[in-house]
């Protein structure tokens, strides 16, 4: 049998979902799971360092990676650009190791082409109230800013359908339960062997 390459897991959902946390659990329980950090042009929140959330960039050095094809995809999310470095996640597949991508719709979209035996994997609140209650509780955004993520949350929620999964993510535990049986199951696909 052939050495069997990683897997990539895309996790997408609404701003506010827990997908953060999720993917933290999961890096957790996967020591042969890696975090690709985006790149992105945002500036930090607070706790937030360069190199371990995203790489923190100007944009003259994020249109510097787009032309000289540094991104595996790069999108404008509420207007700021971010972007996938495409050597670590080459590397890490190459590797027979595991990789997961925390990015938006546009970006998942732009991956699935390139991957299509990725794992798409799309988290949504239990309902967009509670997701509005769990923007305004982490109150790191103007009001501004809230209103624009909830508007796009709901447009986001469309996008469902280029997902392989969905997982509701009501508890966090029970959550990445159904991911980590999701990644066991894909481990098993004969499509892989
Ligand atoms: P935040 O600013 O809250 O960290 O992220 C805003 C949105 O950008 C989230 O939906 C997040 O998943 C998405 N995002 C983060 N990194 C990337 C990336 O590299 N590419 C794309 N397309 N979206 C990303």
């Amino acid at each position: 049998m052939m050495a069997q390459q990683g897997i990539l897991i895309v996790l997408s959902g609404p701003s506010g979902t827990g997908k953060g946390t999720i993917c933290q659990e999961l890096l957790r329980s996967y020591p042969n799971l890696h975090y690709s950090i985006s790149a992105t042009t945002r500036s930090p929140r607070f706790g937030e360092a360069n190199g371990v959330n995203y790489w923190f960039t100007s944009k003259e050095e994020f249109r510097t990676m787009i032309s000289e094809d540094q991104l595996l995809e790069w999108a404008e999310v509420y207007g700021n650009y971010y972007g996938t470095p495409r050597r670590y996640v080459d590397q890490i597949l190459a590797d027979g190791e595991d990789v997961v991508l925390e990015i938006d719709t546009q970006g998942a979209i732009k991956i699935k082409e390139k991957f299509p035996q990725g794992v798409f994997i799309y988290i949504v609140p239990p309902s967009l109230g509670e997701l509005a209650k769990r923007i305004y509780k982490r109150a790191t955004d103007t009001p501004e800013n809230i209103e624009r993520r909830l508007g796009c949350a709901t447009a986001e929620m469309n996008q469902v359908y280029s997902y392989n999964y969905v997982v509701v993510n009501d508890e966090v535990p029970a959550a990445v339960a159904k991911i980590k049986a999701i990644i066991e199951a894909e481990k098993c696909s004969v499509a892989r062997s």
